[in-house]
């Protein structure tokens, strides 16, 4: 089911008129209400009437997280505090957190998105949904929430966290959807045989799952072990939370609501647009916004776009999956790695489970990184000949895709920190030592 037909399958230059009209309405209140925007208009000569088409925007400077930053915690509200009904802040991922405004239409606009993006999901009024993103300060359980309701749907609001509540609740009540991060959805999993609940009790057909990168190995565990069908589903807090794109059923890219949310790929380094399907960092526009809208937002998110139509009707720009953030980049002897490229190269090996966190270290001048996975109970106790040639797969497939040597060290089964919310994966001890 398509929620919104009207805009979500709009004729693409249709979607551009309305797209411009949006943009131009926006900037002009930028240039009105926010002394920031409008002292940097004023700097590079820029007048809301000067952009007379979309590909205008290309020539505006960008807003990085620095900047948000610089205006904690609500300066750049470009509506008075009075009309702002709700405040959510970043989980904070990376350093002091960015505090986002919503008016009551800004709510209303998050609802609609959300259950556009639960529908793609394969989502009706009659499923059940179970929010285990957390709630709070943090976008994806009050995200989901709301829009589990304006669609109709039971919501469940577990909240991140109590996973033997949470099977119990799944069990019976009869949670069709699950929403969560992928991390968690795995911990979910894992945890079925210890709570004693089969999944053959279980009637999840569908899973919501985003908020940190993810590869399609975890897809495939994800998917056998709670026999749903996973998704993937994108936002951020600076531009609304989730909510700002999602995968349907054809799962070639995640469709942007791009009526609400204007993206632009751009290259990292020289910050100029990248034409469709080249990889670049995703840059979004807010084109509805009424309390905390951006212009050209770098969101440090590295995926790339694309416009041709999908199967299921929706005429959306697609974005493809996140493979890592720029500030997730580790930078090993010069080689860029993304844990991305790793969880690939796990993920396909037979017995080896998607639960594995990279250390960095330094020895002497020489960074040393080294990969902790976990791998099945039969596995681990294999001979020590056995796991040695498991060991020895995986670093050869590693060297394969990243190019450099990193030291695998296969670990018991559950022995990784599980995590609730966002997987910590990256324990960097370079700085320390
Ligand atoms: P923080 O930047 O503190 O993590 P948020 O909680 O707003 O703040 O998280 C937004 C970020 O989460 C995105 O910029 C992106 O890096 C990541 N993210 C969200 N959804 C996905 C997804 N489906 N795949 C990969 N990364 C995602
Ligand atoms: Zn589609």
């Amino acid at each position: 089911m398509i929620w919104d037909p009207y805009y979500e399958c709009m004729e693409l230059e249709q979607r551009r008129e309305l797209q411009l009209r949006r943009l131009r309405e926006m900037v002009a209140r930028l240039a009105v209400n926010v002394p920031w925007y409008q002292a940097r208009f004023a700097q590079i000569d820029f007048h809301p009437e000067d952009l007379k088409s979309l590909e205008d925007l290309a020539s505006l400077p960008f807003v990085s997280k620095v900047e948000l930053r610089d205006n904690y915690p609500l300066e750049l509200l470009a509506c008075p505090a009075s009309e702002v009904v709700r405040i959510h802040s970043s989980s904070g991922t990376t350093g002091r957190p960015i505090i986002a405004g919503y008016t009551a239409e800004d709510i209303n606009t998050w609802a609609e998105t959300i259950a556009r993006t639960i529908c793609c999901g394969g989502g009706t009024r009659h499923d059940i949904l179970q929010v285990a993103y957390g709630y709070g300060l943090f976008t994806g359980g009050l995200g989901l929430h709301y829009g589990g309701e304006r669609l109709g749907c039971m919501v469940i609001p577990m909240s991140a966290g109590n996973t033997a509540r949470q099977l119990m609740m799944m069990r019976d009540l009869g949670t069709t959807i699950l929403a969560c991060t992928p991390s968690y959805a795995l911990t979910l999993a894992d945890a079925l045989e210890e709570e004693g609940v089969s999944v053959e009790e279980l009637k999840l057909r569908s899973g919501l799952f985003g908020a940190e990168p993810w590869s399609e190995g975890s897809r495939q565990a994800v998917e056998s072990m709670l026999r749903l069908s996973a998704h993937d589903i994108y936002g951020l807090t600076e531009i609304i939370g989730p909510g700002v794109a999602g995968e349907c059923e054809a799962k070639n890219g995640l469709h942007v609501f791009d009526d609400h949310f204007y993206p632009e790929i751009i290259d990292p380094d020289t910050g100029q647009v990248l034409p469709e399907g080249q990889r670049g960092e995703l840059v979004f526009t807010s084109l509805t916004k009424r309390a905390f809208p951006l212009l050209r937002f770098r969101t440090r998110d590295i995926s790339a776009l694309h416009y041709e139509p999908c199967s299921c009707g929706r005429t959306h720009a697609r974005m493809d999956r996140i493979t890592g953030r720029t500030d997730d980049m580790l930078i090993i002897r010069g080689v860029n790695v993304f844990p991305s490229q790793i969880e690939e190269v796990l993920t396909a090996v037979e017995g080896v489970m998607p639960h594995y966190q990279l250390v960095v270290t330094r020895e002497g001048r020489m960074d040393q990184l080294e990969v902790r996975v976990e791998v099945s109970a039969d596995i681990f106790s294999d001979t020590v000949r056995g796991l040695e040639q498991v060991q020895a797969q995986i670093e050869e497939e590693l060297h394969k895709v990243l190019g450099l040597h990193a030291k695998v060290s296969l670990v018991e089964p559950k022995s990784i920190e599980r995590s609730i919310g966002k997987a910590k994966r990256i324990i960097d001890q370079r700085e320390a030592g």
